[in-house]
């Protein structure tokens, strides 16, 4: 089992097509299609020159980048964003909810799929009582990914080890090395914490990931 620390976040997107109970991303959610999305919205999605000015600033080279959202999926131009941060970066990895890997979607992706195997970004899943994915459902999607050798990460965010070893036998096929356990924070000082900081959808670089707790313990719990 692995912890999760990046050097560097890059938040691509504001919107995310689903809406986790629990989240502390401040997110639009929409199930809109994408390209309507940015046309209507484009200060909800970071641009690739934001992107590219933003990593030429830095003043070292990411070991781990994580790319999340929001979902990074929704962003048309994921594809081009995930290719600049490789560039920089010794190691990518993509957060995501997974559900545009499952096969009845995953047919739409394929510019993205070739991406991420061309690339060697690590695909990271969350599966916990939060996203509510199923088994079978991750399943699918781990078998696609082994079939594409893209490799990937299982990343269970639960409050208290009994949930965690609750979850871990849902997905027992999983080798240990591939499972990511985050402790759900309830506050703003147990959110995820990049040694380089955040770079968010305006292109600015913050220290911590873009969150709404607003006071501390006043909002309930939220996501690592
Ligand atoms: S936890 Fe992830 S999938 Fe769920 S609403 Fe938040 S960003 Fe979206």
């Amino acid at each position: 089992m692995n912890t999760f620390i990046p050097d560097l976040v890059i938040e691509v997107t504001g919107i995310c097509n689903r809406a986790c109970i629990g989240c502390y991303a401040p997110n639009v959610v929409s199930n809109e299609d994408a390209l309507s999305l940015y046309a209507k919205r484009p200060e909800l999605f970071l641009t690739e020159d934001s992107l590219t000015s933003a990593l030429n600033e830095l003043e070292r080279t990411p070991y781990l980048t994580s790319i999340r959202g929001g979902e990074p999926s929704i962003h048309p131009h994921i594809s081009s964003l995930l290719m600049a941060a490789s560039m920089q970066s010794n190691h990518v990895m993509l957060e995501t909810h997974g559900r545009w890997l499952l096969p009845k979607n995953v047919v739409k992706y394929k510019e993205l799929i070739r991406t991420i195997r061309n690339n060697n970004i690590i695909v990271k899943i969350s599966f916990d009582k939060m996203h509510g994915m199923k088994k079978e459902e991750l399943q699918q999607i781990t078998d696609f990914l082994g079939w594409n050798e893209i490799d990937y990460r299982i990343a269970i965010t639960e409050s208290s080890l009994t949930d965690f070893i609750q979850t871990r036998s849902l997905c027992s096929w999983i080798a240990e090395e591939k499972i990511i356990f985050q402790q759900k924070a309830k506050t703003e000082h147990e959110l995820v914490k990049p040694m380089i900081g955040t770079i968010n959808i305006r292109g600015e670089l913050k220290r911590t990931v873009t969150h709404k707790f607003l006071q501390e313990d006043t909002l309930g719990e939220a996501t690592a």
